[in-house]
């Protein structure tokens, strides 16, 4: 038993373009090519679905206003980790 998925170059073509495809940002005959791929292409179209319906929450959660303890803590969290980096750098050069 594996779960791969032998994937073809069409399968590899759909997914590498699934983010321009999900924002209509591919040209329009490219567009319409991964979107026949898309509905012939069980594999594909489970792949699509995660990721429009990871995009429409990302995207529903960057309407809602964030409340203000979060924003701080998530503000905190992304200064910790810029040190943390650096220190570690640091550590790496003088060793
Ligand atoms: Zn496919």
């Amino acid at each position: 038993m594996s779960d791969e998925i032998n994937l073809g170059p069409d399968c590899q073509r759909a997914l590498e373009n699934l983010y321009l495809f999900l924002d209509h940002e591919l040209a329009e005959g490219d567009w319409d090519a991964v979107h026949a791929h898309i509905a012939d292409c069980a594999p594909c179209l489970t792949q699509f679905d995660v990721e429009r319906i990871v995009k429409e929450l990302v995207a529903r959660s960057c309407r809602e206003k964030a409340p203000d303890v979060l924003r701080a803590k998530v503000l905190t969290s992304i200064r910790t980790t810029t040190v943390t980096v650096r220190t570690e750098r640091v550590g790496e050069t003088d060793a």
